[in-house]
């Protein structure tokens, strides 16, 4: 920890485009917050800065920064933690390399990133950066679990002004292929340790014993489990989809999660990478090995290294002419779904697909069906389910469809979100075995080198909280609650022994049902299509995948959910909205200085995180502040103040303008504090006086590129000038904050 002061209420930093927002937003929220002598700070956790905070010995003293997330970690285990968390870059290896580029272009000494680490200074720097890439931040952070829903205003005006959707129809050729076994879900073995324990892992091979992990330390009443997914069963899946595709006709695409899943996704994608250009790997395997190829980081990097051999290049264009049409990340630029691990997450791609009726971008620039490759059977069966769904009752009503929130299992790195360092790529054949320290062998697997092996484990005491929060969310709406729990899957029929005695001692058994995801989900688009509202009670990855799914479905966007975290050591953390960084938003506006990035998720947790304030500092001015917020995020609805799309339309910007002038408003209408008022009426006069003038600044850049000094590190003069082009706003703003 740092000896830093720590605000009232801190404020991410992060990258992409919600960091764009910030440099509008954030100053304006301070000024605000100062009237009522409350402090808003930041600490950052973007890439870049955790880049930076890794290697201080590497940089000047003006160049180096503290460990934020560090700090940051220990502060949401305190009662008082305050955190409004926006979302940041999970990096995959190709954005990881990328950002250190840009670093050492602005004059960081950094070291590049070890592809192949050999001597033990390149390992260490690499074990540095491992640290860094994928899921680093969120799992640190979230210290409570997760309650995330639709704010009873942004539900309405969704009904009230539906967004379109792609038709339905029964004849779709949009399907979900998933394994048929020997994948994690059918291989997986779970335990409920009885009291604390410490496990090894080893795999046992014909030449000895190679040691995985050792001592892995488990509270009592853990739930472990363990499992693998053979890597033949994997390629020989992938292969054979792959021709099934291309007799169907449709597209081929490829869903996963190599951020989020950074150890276990970018080896899967691996093998959709050799699948689709075997004949390529099988001719070429020691050139492309020479080259540095490495199957995981994608196509694109593939193709960056080889595009100098013809002869490769050669053998590249027949394979794919003689392969199915790729589903496309960007058509107009040839991007495909293999080129980058990251381009395509599936919690954003299936609902986006799903939402287009089951349509995606070919390589011709048109929509087409498509076969979604899902390898595992653990959630695959929800898009699955509601493929099936929309193709029997066609698509979903926005304008009277009922609402699915969900109460998500998250706290203390549960389940799989937790498992990369207990993940492991099998280097020989052998059986795995988990062991306890007093011998009891806990799980064993036959494996066979390359197999991807992993243990995840979920704690007693989140579990509890977890259904705990179930219940009290249930009795505070009375909707149909449904646990999404299959009680034929390892890992959650332990789960369910858990659920139901705390169920039955609390009395209400009866409120709740259980199911698996399949079931569930179909349960709940009918609950919905009915106009009625469901709580999905499920495990952490179904959290984040639910939270897109059907906020895009029902909202168009997952941008503009509620998300908070309720800390289970009292503090509060306040996640803006549930969808990411948007990468495209920041290309448009360095392209047209136009930002469609919607910031009503971060207004949000504003208003929650004020009315924690207010609660927990015993602070009444915050509490006005927060009523006033979510008065200006009714206005924003109300009159229709989001971003639009295309350039030349209102953007961010505008919508900043609008929300503190609606925030001014409300509070200088409000009679609880008298003083507060005083301050606000003439600032809002002055945002009203001024509108015309404000709205021509913050537009007349618009339709220019725009320069930021950097993607990953962007300069701040140069971003605040982009993202504050008004002189009459930031005059009347920064003469508050005076
Ligand atoms: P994404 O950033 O959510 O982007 C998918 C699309 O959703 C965007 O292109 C945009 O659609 C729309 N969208 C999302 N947020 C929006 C907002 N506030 N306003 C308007 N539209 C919004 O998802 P992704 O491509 O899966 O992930 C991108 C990056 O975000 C990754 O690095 C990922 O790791 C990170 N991420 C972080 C978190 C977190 O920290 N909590 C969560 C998810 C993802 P249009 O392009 O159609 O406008
Ligand atoms: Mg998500």
């Amino acid at each position: 920890m740092t000896d830093r002061p720590i605000p009232d209420i801190i404020y991410t930093k992060v990258d992409e485009a919600p960091e764009l927002a910030s440099a509008s937003l954030l100053p304006m929220i301070q000024a605000f917050a100062q009237q009522a002598g409350v402090s808003v700070g930041t600490r950052d956790i973007s890439l870049a800065g955790r880049i930076i905070a890794t290697f201080p010995e590497n940089l000047t003293d003006a160049q180096r920064q503290p460990d934020d997330l560090a700090e940051l970690g220990e502060l949401v285990k305190t009662p008082t933690a305050n955190v409004i968390k926006l979302p940041n870059i999970s990096a995959s290896v190709p954005q990881l390399v990328a950002a250190i580029k840009e670093l050492q272009s602005q004059g960081y000494d950094l070291p590049d990133y070890p592809e192949e680490p050999k001597t033990e200074a390149e390992k260490a720097v690499r074990a540095k950066y491992d640290a860094i890439k994928g899921s680093a931040v969120n799992p640190v952070l979230r210290e409570g679990n997760s309650d995330r829903r639709a704010a009873t205003a942004v539900k309405k005006y969704a009904q009230a002004n539906p967004h379109r959707m792609g038709d339905w129809t029964a004849d779709s050729k949009t399907r979900v292929a998933a394994m048929d076994g020997n994948d994690f879900f059918s291989n997986e073995t779970s335990a409920t340790l009885s009291g604390a324990a410490a496990a090894d892992i080893v795999l046992e091979t014909a030449n000895g014993q190679v040691v995985l992990k050792k001592g892995v330390k488990y509270p009592a009443g853990t739930v472990v489990d363990a499992t693998f997914m053979s890597a033949k069963a994997l390629s020989a899946f992938l292969s054979a989809e792959i021709e099934k595709t291309k007799a169907e006709g449709v597209l081929f695409s490829l869903h996963m999660k190599a951020t989020m899943m950074k150890v276990s996704d970018p080896i899967i994608f691996g093998y959709a990478v050799k699948a689709w250009l075997a004949p390529v790997f099988e001719k070429f395997g020691d050139k492309l090995a020479a080259l540095g190829v490495n199957p995981n980081s994608g196509l694109g990097d593939l193709l960056a290294r080889v595009k100098g051999d013809a002869e490769i290049m050669a053998a590249i264009d027949a394979v794919t002419a003689a392969r199915p049409p790729m589903y496309m990340v960007n058509s107009d630029k040839g991007i495909t779904n293999l080129h980058v691990p990251s381009d395509v997450i599936i919690d954003a791609s299936m609902p986006a697909l799903i939402r287009a009726g089951g349509k995606g971008w070919g390589p011709d620039n048109k929509e087409h069906d498509c076969v979604c490759v899902i390898p595992d059977n653990s959630y695959a069966p929800v898009y699955d389910e509601t493929i099936k769904f929309f193709k029997a009752n066609g698509k979903l009503n926005p304008a009277t469809a009922g609402t699915v929130q969900n109460i998500g299992l998250m706290a203390q790195k549960a389940e799989e979100y937790g498992s990369h360092p207990t993940t492991f790529e099998i280097p020989e054949d052998g059986v795995v075995k988990m062991i306890l320290e007093d011998g009891t062998v806990l799980h064993q697997h036959k494996v066979e080198k390359g197999d991807i092996w992993r243990s995840a484990s979920a704690r007693k005491a989140p579990i509890e909280d977890w259904v705990n929060l179930a219940i009290e969310r249930q009795a505070a709406t009375g909707y149909r609650s449904i646990f999404w729990l299959d009680a034929n899957r390892a890992h959650d029929a332990e789960l369910i022994k858990m659920v139901k005695p705390i169920l039955a001692a609390k009395g209400v058994a009866d409120k709740f049902e259980i199911m698996s995801p399949a079931e569930a989900t179909r349960a709940s688009l009918e609950t919905i299509t009915k106009g009625e509202n469901t709580i999905a009670i499920t495990g952490n990855v179904l959290r984040d995948y639910l939270t897109d799914l059907f906020p895009i479905l029902e909202l168009a966007t997952s941008a503009k959910m509620l998300s908070i975290v309720k800390l289970m050591q009292g503090g509060g953390l306040f996640e803006t909205g549930a969808g990411g960084s948007a990468p495209k938003h920041v290309q448009q506006l360095q392209e047209e200085n136009h930002l469609r990035w919607d910031s009503l998720g971060e207004f949000c947790a504003l208003g929650e995180s004020f009315r924690f304030l207010a609660d927990t500092k015993a602070n009444a001015k915050a509490r006005v502040l927060g009523d006033a917020v979510d008065a200006a995020t009714q206005g924003i609805l109300d009159h229709d103040r989001s971003p639009g799309r295309k350039v030349g339309q209102p953007d961010n910007r505008h919508s900043h303008y609008w929300f503190t002038r609606y925030w001014a408003e409300a509070l200088a209408a409000q009679g609880e504090d008298p003083a507060l008022a005083k301050v606000f009426a003439p600032v809002a006069e002055a945002l009203a006086a001024n509108e015309a003038t404000i709205l021509a600044e913050l537009s007349a850049g618009q339709g220019k590129p725009a320069d930021l000094g950097g993607y990953y590190h962007g300069d701040a003069a140069k971003t605040a000038s982009v993202m504050r082009p008004s002189a009459t706003l930031n005059k009347i703003i920064d003469g508050l904050a005076a």
